[in-house]
This record gives C-alpha cells, sequence and structure tokens, in this order.
C-alpha cells in the first residue's frame, strides 16, 4: 500500500507575536496557529505519529498563551477518526521536544518514541530562553517525560521504515528533525518548526527561506534549508492553517 500523510489539528494557539514565527518580520501582527499531529498510513509497521500536540491545561499559566483543545482534538481521540486505537500504534516521532509537538506520547501506550538524542540532551538541560517550552519551570514536570520511558534515542539521519526517513534540522532546536515521506505521488517532508508557515519555505524579497524567530542556531538553520533544498521534496510545515485545510498528502 502506497504511503499517504494525513494531518489532524489537535488544538489552536491564539495571539502569536509574528516575529516569533517569521524572524524579525510582521512587528506588530498577531497570528494564529493550529497544533498538527501527522499520521502516516500504508507503512509496513502499521501508522506512524509525527507529533502529538500540546496539554492545553498548561498553556495560561506556564506558557503564557492561549490554546484551545476539543476531547475530539486529542492525539488518542483524533486518530480513531482515521479508524486507528491508539493502542495500536508502534511508532511515534517528535519532531523536537517542545512542549506543543510532545505533550501526548503517553496516550499511545504501545508506541516507541523516536527522538534524536542531541534534542533528548538540550530539553534535559535547555539554555535560560528555551526552558519555558520545554517546560523546565516551576511547578510542573515536562509532558514530554510522560512517555519518556517509550523514547528509543536515534542519532543523526535514520531510516524508520521504508520510504520513511528521519534527517536531522538542527537551527530551532539542536536535535529538530523531519520525516521524508515517499508517498505516491511524490515525496513529502513533515518539516517541524524549521517551518512554521509556508512562508517560512518560500521566503520572500530578500531571503530564500525565513527561519522561526525562535531558534537556537541560525548557522545550522541554514544549512538545514539547504539540506532540505538537496531533498527533492514538497515541504509541509508544522503550523500552517492552510495544511489543515488540505489534510491529505499522498
Ligand atoms: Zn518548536
Amino acid at each position: 500500500m502506497a504511503l499517504k500523510i494525513t494531518a489532524l489539528c489537535t488544538g489552536w494557539a491564539y495571539g502569536l507575536q509574528r516575529p516569533a514565527i517569521t524572524y524579525l518580520r510582521g512587528w506588530g501582527e498577531k497570528i494564529d496557529i493550529p497544533l498538527i499531529m501527522y499520521v502516516i498510513e500504508g507503512g509496513e509497521n502499521g501508522p506512524i505519529i509525527v507529533d502529538t500536540g500540546a496539554d492545553a491545561d498548561r498553556a495560561e499559566e506556564h506558557h503564557r498563551l492561549r490554546v484551545t483543545s476539543t476531547a475530539i482534538q486529542r492525539p488518542d481521540e483524533a486518530v480513531r477518526s482515521l479508524s486507528i486505537k491508539p493502542e495500536d500504534v508502534k511508532t511515534v516521532i517528535n519532531t523536537h521536544l517542545h512542549w506543543d509537538h510532545s505533550s501526548h506520547n503517553h496516550l499511545f501506550p504501545n508506541a516507541e518514541v523516536l527522538v534524536q538524542q542531541r534534542e533528548l540532551d538540550f530539553a534535559r538541560a535547555p539554555v535560560v530562553w528555551h526552558r519555558r517550552p520545554f517546560e523546565v519551570v516551576e511547578g510542573i514536570d515536562p509532558a514530554w517525560q510522560r512517555g519518556e520511558s517509550q523514547i528509543r534515542p536515534v542519532d543523526g539521519d535514520t531510516d524508520v521504515a521504508p520510504g520513511i526517513r528521519l534527517v536531522t534540522l538542527p537551527g530551532h532546536t539542536p536535535g529538530s528533525q523531519g520525516v521524508l515521506v515517499d508517498a505516491e505521488s511524490k515525496r513529502y517532508l513533515i518539516a517541524g518548526d524549521c517551518t512554521y508557515l509556508y512562508e517560512n519555505w518560500e521566503g520572500d524579497a530578500e531571503a530564500d527561506h525565513i527561519p522561526a524567530g525562535m531558534y537556537t542556531d541560525l548557522i545550522s538553520y541554514e544549512e538545514s534549508f539547504k539540506k532540505i533544498e538537496a531533498l527533492d521534496c514538497e515541504v509541509i510545515p508544522s503550523h500552517d492553517p492552510q495544511v489543515i485545510e488540505r489534510r491529505v498528502f499522498a
């Protein structure tokens, strides 16, 4: 069976400052973004989940953000819309360990969770400016640790299954990774927060590509963009409303 990606909305975050998403661009503008989980179907080892959304209950107090997530948007319920039982999922991939991508790994209790070792190391001891998105803050344990025993660290570009490959894309965080999927009609890259929006990949008059406003290393970020260029793929961003509208990438 050919590989197919479905983008499911696990919630929305409201009123983000534009320059946090498009580097030094859009001053004074705010934007609402979906929190997207991807389901790769058709592979040999059953469905693969990429990213598991945010814990909305923590948004206001710990992230100073308004986030909504309905009962049917919760990742374990959302996959049921594709007739997938959460307990049948054997593989979850986190593009990185920011809270809005990794809070619900534990809702897939029989899955191993693939994360870059560099990301794990950094998530445990981030630079001070990334402590909040990794939930290294007073009063809570990071949500990704709810599924910590399931984590299988990987080191570098790694094949997951035929036609599905992890590719490192450092810049937004040190261990950010994308998921390259050879689907029926073309090759796609689920790029994580390397590209929040299509605009990040498409660039503007000044630059071919635009990094996120939140990053750990802009030099690595530029190399990651060059790496993507060489992959000959269609980029799927992590938080673009158009991805939710399109829904299926086959
Ligand atoms: Zn992020």
